[in-house]
């Protein structure tokens, strides 16, 4: 007869090792019909890419999903190390031990661990960059960046991570049985102060932003941004060279304060009149309100991590099951956190159908805005070519990975008749 914590545990290994072999078959398949479309360009995309970088772009997209099923594997290695090595009850009583029983004690310790499951990664990280992305030209950063960006980053989730984790913990002692619900507003709250402070705080850690120079840029965009009645504070140009070749757009910001942000590697890559289409694509994202629904969405899935988290705390064979014996929460927490992403991988198909949907309804809005859809389609084709992107991803890995259509998809749907 199995115990409840053996069933637990055969479940945990269950869905591990399910993610795990989808995302290997996954990979399997879009290798395989990358290969299978390998030795000429895809009809209808000639005027994308020539031969030559094309093949390219097949290198890379081979080249990427070799390294990308090490990384899986290695994920998968190191969260069944963590949880069945004992390593997490003897990080939890070690914490407690010598910082006593505080909130704070316990938030430092989730703090640690997260960070410490991070790090069998970073070689692979590196890997990617220096080897990877340099081979095909698009490796930007240096040796000192890198590490840079990676102790900015630690700092960056003490700073931010101590505290927050500390509230949750402070608001379960202090709300009782229905925690979950204040923690969750609590967090929504820090979420919201966090997306109106990012672009002054934290985004000036990482890059350089300046305003676009006057010219003719910038008076096109200004007087699409008006004529959408999009308001906005100014546009900046990032130095998103500093890292990478890869581009792309944003803003940032809500109200008067918005920004809208373009790489220099956009501007460099594209005209003025593809600038634009593109921007009037990010204006469509706005004003069809995809950020808010999008965030919605995140919220309610937050709703029912904090919920499961109060409601496995109370379950002594979860706890058991990890090794853990203890009332507090913070266990909890941190296994909810690890084990979060083999439930939440299933839900990719369906988050990322929304999230196409939004494209299009964005590449629909900008089509209508600009008057036509060639300077969208040219700026999308000069995208794809210079990110040397896959033309021909397996429908399945696309479902499960793609949160953008792909430029065929998006080509059919802007030249449709409307
Ligand atoms: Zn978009």
């Amino acid at each position: 007869m199995l115990s409840a914590s053996d069933g637990v545990i055969l479940v945990v290994v269950t869905l591990i090792v399910a993610k795990w072999g989808v995302q290997l078959g996954l990979e399997w398949l879009n290798r395989r019909h990358v290969v299978a479309h390998s030795d000429r360009v895809p009809a209808g995309l000639e005027a994308v890419m020539d031969e030559e970088t094309y093949r390219r772009s097949v290198d890379y997209t081979l080249a990427k999903g070799r390294l990308r099923q090490w990384g899986i594997t290695l994920d998968v290695a190191v969260l069944l190390a963590v949880l069945f090595s004992g390593v997490l009850p003897w990080g939890f009583r070690t914490a407690l031990g010598a910082w006593g029983e505080s909130v704070w004690s316990m938030a430092g310790f989730l703090v640690i661990t997260m960070i410490a499951i991070g790090l069998p990664s970073w070689p692979l990280d590196w890997y990617e960059q220096f080897h990877l992305e340099q081979r095909f030209g698009f490796n930007k950063t240096t040796p000192r960046v890198w590490v840079l960006d990676r102790v900015k980053s630690l700092l960056l989730s003490v700073v931010l991570g101590l505290p927050l984790f500390a509230l949750i913990l402070a608001v379960v002692n202090w709300a009782g049985a229905a925690w979950w619900l204040w923690a969750w507003v609590c967090v929504l709250v820090v979420q919201f102060i966090l997306f109106l402070l990012a672009p002054v705080l934290i985004l000036p850690l990482f890059n350089r932003f300046d305003p676009l120079p006057e010219g003719s840029l910038r008076e096109r965009l200004l007087r699409l941004a008006e004529r959408t009645g999009f308001q906005a504070k100014g546009i900046q140009v990032m130095d998103g060279s500093k890292r990478s070749k890869h581009s792309n757009a944003f803003f940032t910001g809500i109200g008067r304060f918005r920004k809208i942000v373009l790489f220099d590697t956009l501007i460099e890559a594209l005209q003025e009149s593809e600038l634009e289409a593109v921007l009037a694509h990010e204006i469509g994202h706005y004003k069809k309100r995809h950020v808010t629904k999008m965030m919605l969405v995140s919220a309610i899935l937050l709703l029912v991590g904090l919920y499961l988290v109060a409601w496995l705390s109370k379950q002594a064979w979860f706890y058991a099951a990890f090794g853990f014996q203890t009332e507090s929460v913070a266990p909890a927490l941190l296994l909810v956190g690890l084990l979060g992403g083999v439930i939440s991988f299933w839900l990719g198909p369906l988050l990322n159908s929304l999230s196409r949907r939004h494209e299009y309804q964005a590449d629909a809005y900008a089509k209508a805005v600009i008057g036509e859809s060639a300077p969208l389609v040219q700026a999308l084709r000069k995208l794809n070519e210079q990110n040397l992107s896959n033309l021909t991803p397996h429908p399945f890995y696309s479902r499960f990975y793609y949160s953008h259509p792909t430029l065929q998809e998006r080509e059919q749907a802007l030249t449709a008749a409307t």
